[in-house]
């Protein structure tokens, strides 16, 4: 099973999605990709209700 992540889905004008089997590699790469494009620091629970399952 993949989770899935979308930048949509929380709200933003951004096309970023991630799919990985991890979580946590998952969560951190979206934890990245938020700190550097849009300059938030995000929980790792907060990234945890974003996942999907795709
Ligand atoms: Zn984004």
């Amino acid at each position: 099973m993949a989770l899935e992540v979308r930048c949509r889905d929380a709200g933003m004008d951004c096309d970023f999605m991630v799919r990985s089997e991890n979580e946590s590699e998952l969560i951190e790469f979206v934890q990245q990709h938020a700190r550097d494009a849009h300059g938030m620091d995000i929980r790792r629970a907060d990234v945890r209700d974003m996942l999907t399952e795709a």
